[in-house]
């Protein structure tokens, strides 16, 4: 177990232009983050924000631009991604196609022990010599054996060793990409979309069963998606990331119910955060157009500093009722309904000039259709305020 702390990392790619000049490409801008030991750091963001390339970073399979980063309290820039103790699950799990489940999971340990490898070659040439009832495993053999009958017990793996990787499903070759990565017992593990290619069912099973199995080996772990879900339901704490930068770190919860930015409240959550351009006054009401919405005390504090009158209300589509015709509800036309079965999704704008989205979850029985209008009435204990830009 060990901590990992990334320090002012700066990342760039120089990408050619014309076949003359490189010009440069920055990928990461100061990330700064420390997991925990023992922490699921889950990375976040939509797809080309940089997580993978972050990752690759930590495990030193790209070079930094600028920065540190520090595993155990050891700055491992100058180190190979096999010295620094690290494993690594990716998207396509990487197994070697003509191993066996159980040589591709004694892989990485035949090929960590160097020294130890060329002795025991030694010694295993010389036990084949002898007769077939003399011969016995070597004392490498014998550890790697021992260790892969506790991860594939784990994993439930132990009826499968004999298979090749094609002879698996996705869930399986999953699974022994993870007992792969278990059975070197790193220190970090550096996880890369690892479910991608699992169908629905099996990913929030999966979800689970790694989520399980980190909690029992307690081994920090850095998990890349770009799935909101995943990172919420698998997390200790999140890191969301937008355009190379750490938007905001912290619990899903936290993350849920106090996003710092407008990024952050539409990314988090199972249907994005509705936005309205307001403005307002003492501090304490919101205006937009012919509606108002007075700002309970709780949610003032976002206001220190804000001299500003203008600013951004979100608000969620959970945090939304359907209710009757007055200024302080928001009046809208329905554009879409969606049927979830157990709730609709109601897409509608608002009737001013300049319309805007929002999005309603509702579950009720009331008929409701394209082209109707609603009166909706926003829980103000939910609702955020940001800076306008
Ligand atoms: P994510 O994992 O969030 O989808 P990536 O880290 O894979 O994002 O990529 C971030 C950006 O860096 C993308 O715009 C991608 O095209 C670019 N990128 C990644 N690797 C390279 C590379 N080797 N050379 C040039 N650009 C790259």
């Amino acid at each position: 177990m060990a901590k990992v702390i990334l320090k002012d990392i700066n990342k760039s790619f120089f990408r050619q232009r014309n076949k003359s000049k490189d010009f440069e490409v920055k990928i990461l801008q100061n990330i700064n983050l420390n997991v925990n030991d023992g922490e699921f750091m889950v990375l976040v963001g939509p797809s080309g924000c940089g997580k993978s390339t972050l990752l690759r970073l930590i495990a030193g399979l790209e070079t930094i631009t600028s920065g540190e980063v520090l595993i155990g309290e050891k700055n491992v820039g100058s180190l190979l991604p096999k010295q620094r103790d690290i494993a690594m699950v990716f998207q396509n799990y990487a197994l070697y196609p003509h191993l066996n489940v159980y040589d591709n999971i004694a892989f990485g340990l035949r090929r960590i022990n160097k020294v130890e490898k060329k002795i025991d070659k030694i010694v295993n040439n010389i036990i084949q010599l002898l007769p077939k009832r003399f011969r016995y495993n070597s004392a490498l053999e014998v550890d790697i054996n021992q260790k892969i009958k506790q991860v594939s017990k784990l994993l439930q793996l132990d009826n499968l060793l004999h298979r090749l990787p094609k002879q698996l499903s996705g869930g399986q070759r999953q699974r022994v990409a993870l007992g792969r990565a278990i059975a070197r017992n790193p220190k970090v593990f550096l996880m890369d979309e690892p479910m991608s290619n699992l169908d629905v069912i099996l990913r929030t099973e999966t979800r689970s069963q790694i989520v399980k199995l980190q909690n029992q080996l307690k081994i920090t772990t850095i998990y890349v998606t770009h799935d909101q879900t995943e990172a919420m339901t698998m997390g200790d704490r999140i890191a969301v990331m937008n355009q190379g930068k750490i938007q905001q770190v912290a619990s899903p919860l936290e993350l849920y119910n106090n996003p710092i930015n407008c990024f952050v409240g539409s990314f988090i959550g199972s249907l994005p955060m509705n936005f309205l351009p307001v403005t307002i006054e003492d501090c304490s009401t919101i205006f937009y157009d012919k509606f108002s919405l007075s700002i309970p005390a709780v949610r003032r504090i976002y206001l220190k500093g804000h001299n500003k009158k203008l600013a951004i209300l979100g608000f969620r589509p959970e945090h939304i009722t359907l209710s009757v015709p007055s200024i302080n509800n928001l009046q809208v036309k329905v554009t879409l309904v969606e049927n979830m079965g157990n709730e609709m999704h109601l897409f509608t704008e608002t009737l001013s000039d300049i319309p805007i989205k929002i999005i309603i979850k509702y579950i009720g029985n009331n008929l409701i259709k394209t082209g109707d209008t609603l009166w909706l009435s926003i829980n103000e204990k939910a609702i955020h305020i940001f800076d306008s830009e």
